[in-house]
């Protein structure tokens, strides 16, 4: 239906439809909610579509257009070619590839008015657990990586690196943390054949992208992992 102020406007002459621009898709795929999960059971989307930000992940927040740290794990359609657009948006025809089945941020958001997706941020949001079998095996290596490597650990230890005289203790207790993480990915591919896409679902970001985005250089030589601080 037609609301008085779309009325006027239309007749004014400014346009308040999609015009097809595609900003909001190449500025990230949306976040999942519980509403969404039917999209999953159905096979619109799947593991390979998703990638989880752990809780302390720097994304970007619709709401203050700022990179800022997830407040609670999150899982969003993935972005392609190391770039945060959409993986389901088509550049060329300026087209969605699952518009008809497109999640639920997407079918709320209005550039001109983002009231409607702004009402629903950080609602009922879907987290891994919410598209995993009770009783798949992989969930034990996710707890475990979980405990053994989560990002508020990773902030923690980025933080003091910038006020810390002796930073040696820290970059090993970083570089811990970074081959624990892919030690533990290392283990799930292996035991569960994971491709890169479905790994980035089940285990988020690698630690080391996280030092990377935070200005820490890092090396890998001969295997070992070295922090350039
Ligand atoms: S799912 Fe479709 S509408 Fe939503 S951001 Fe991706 S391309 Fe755009």
């Amino acid at each position: 239906m037609i609301t008085r102020d779309k009325k006027e406007a239309s007749l004014s002459g400014i346009s308040t439809g999609c015009n097809r621009c595609g900003t909001c898709c190449m500025k990230g795929g949306p976040t999942l909610h519980k509403e969404d999960r039917k999209l999953f059971i159905a096979g619109h989307i799947g593991y390979q579509h998703l990638i989880t930000l752990r809780k302390g992940e720097p994304a970007y927040t619709p709401i203050t257009e700022k990179i800022e740290p997830v407040k609670e794990e999150i899982v969003r359609i993935a972005g392609k070619d190391k770039t945060w657009e959409c993986l389901f948006y088509n550049k060329k025809n300026a087209s969605c590839s699952i518009y008809l089945q497109r999640p639920l941020e997407c079918r709320l958001l209005e550039c001109r008015d983002t009231s409607k997706l702004i009402s629903v941020i950080g609602k009922n949001t879907i987290a891994r657990a919410d598209l995993i079998a009770s009783k798949d095996p992989i969930l034990k290596i996710i707890k475990e990586h979980e405990k053994e490597c989560p990002v508020r650990k990773v902030n923690d230890l980025i933080s003091k690196l910038s006020k810390a005289k002796d930073k040696s203790k820290i970059l090993g207790k970083l570089t811990f943390l970074i081959q624990k993480d892919m030690e533990l990915r290392g283990q799930a591919v292996s035991e569960f054949g994971l491709s890169l896409q479905t790994e980035l679902f089940y285990f988020g970001r690698p630690l080391f992208k996280l030092l990377i985005a935070a200005g820490i250089p890092i090396n890998e030589i001969n295997g070992e992992i070295q922090l350039n601080v």
